[in-house]
């Protein structure tokens, strides 16, 4: 039987596990946290990364634990719209995205795997080619040795050096709120420089989150400069602040990483944020991370040249990198004549033309 060695419990390295599980693998995770777990948040997943969860044979309980994103469009800091998203074209051409809380996501990936293929508490120090994993806890090998490990991948500088992830010039936060009222419509609205949505999850909290810009590190960003930011919105934007807690409040610098010249070398492959991470503007990190595991596994499995994944794969996730960035761009705008120059021409975009540029993203079977 081969091995693979998966640097990284995160939603990539699961899923990858899983995949290669099915195709009969031994495999060993190493996750340096102490437990699996993500952070305190919401996830939107497209149609194209529940494909892929059904190729994982998980897709079904995934959407017992999720609930339909409606995708609204955007509006402005007052409530008006700006663009307006043709929901039922959507969801007739593509398939409904669906939002969930990301612990239940990765509680669905761990449990379906067997407790003796996760080794946590092990930092990986050193990956080489040759599928040797240098890590806290000795050293494993792999037939193959999957780069699972975020924008910050150990696994990458076997392939590619030191690369430095490049930092977009605005920061997010995230934080789950139990509102006074139930919400159940969801929105994202569009300032000068800054952007607030908001999702109901399906136990009734709602996700919230927000972006503004700001220089690398900006030191502080918890509820107060939130509410301070965005607590004279439209409704429900207020409340829900005022439901939030200073604790559950997260704040994180958003990267994306240069094109990789190769995801492959010998049998190391890089999947998710290690090969692609990209800012969260289209809500497709994730997804294709998701879409990474179940093509890795399957190219793995038929032949042990990965030539096939990073050609596969390469092409479609750095189209994704830049398209999210130059949304942000747009997003992010923060002059004022410029920013209602912007607000005019996305009124004038037919939603046939929204629902026609998310073809190259959605349309994609693993
Ligand atoms: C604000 C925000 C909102 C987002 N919203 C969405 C969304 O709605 N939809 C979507 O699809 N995507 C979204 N994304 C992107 C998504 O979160 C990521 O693309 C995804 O989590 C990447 O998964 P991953 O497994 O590749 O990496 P990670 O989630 O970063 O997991 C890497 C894992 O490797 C472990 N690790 C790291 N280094 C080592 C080491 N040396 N040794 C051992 N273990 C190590 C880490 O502890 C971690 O568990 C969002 C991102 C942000 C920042």
């Amino acid at each position: 039987m081969s091995k693979a060695v998966i640097v990284g419990g995160g939603i990539g390295g699961l899923a990858t596990a899983i995949g290669l599980i099915r195709g009969g693998w031994e495999v060993e995770v190493l996750e340096r946290a102490a437990r699996i777990a993500e952070v305190g948040a919401g996830i939107s997943l497209w149609s194209n990364a529940l494909r892929a969860l059904d190729a994982l044979g998980v897709g079904d309980q995934v959407r017992a634990r999720a609930i339909e994103d409606g995708a609204a469009g955007i509006r402005d800091s007052k409530g008006r719209w700006i663009s307006r998203v043709d929901t039922e074209t959507i969801r007739a051409r593509f398939g409904s995205p669906i939002v969930m809380h990301r612990a239940d996501l990765l509680d669905i990936l761990h449990a379906a795997l067997p407790e003796e293929a996760l080794r946590t508490g092990v930092s990986v120090r050193e990956a080489r080619t040759d599928g040797t994993v240098i890590h806290s806890g000795g050293t494993s090998m792999g037939d193959l040795v999957v780069g699972a490990d975020g924008v910050r991948s150990v696994v990458r500088r076997a392939i590619c050096g030191d690369i430095t992830p490049r930092y977009r010039g605005y920061s997010a936060w995230r934080v789950v709120v139990s509102p006074a009222q139930p919400i159940t419509e969801l929105g994202e609205s569009w300032g000068r420089g800054e952007r607030f949505g908001f999702v109901p999850l399906s136990d009734g909290r709602v996700y919230c989150f927000a972006v503004a810009n700001m220089p690398e590190g900006t030191p502080g960003g918890g509820l107060a400069e939130l509410r301070r930011r965005f607590g004279t919105w439209h409704d429900p934007i207020p409340s829900l602040l005022a439901s939030a807690e200073e604790s559950a409040v997260l704040k994180h610098d958003l990267y994306d990483l240069p094109a990789l010249k190769t995801y492959v070398a010998e049998r190391i492959a890089l999947i998710g944020d290690a090969a692609h991470a990209m800012t969260p503007n289209l809500g497709q990190g994730a997804c294709q991370a998701l879409e990474d595991a179940v093509i890795l596994a399957r190219v793995a499995t038929e032949d042990p040249d990965l030539t096939r994944y990073d050609q596969e794969r390469r092409p479609r996730t750095q189209m994704l990198v830049t398209r999210s960035r130059r949304i942000g761009t747009i997003a992010q705008l923060s002059s004022p004549p410029v920013v209602a120059l912007r607000n005019a021409a996305l009124r004038l975009i037919p939603a046939s033309v929204q629902a026609n540029s998310l073809a190259p993203v959605l349309d994609r079977t693993c």
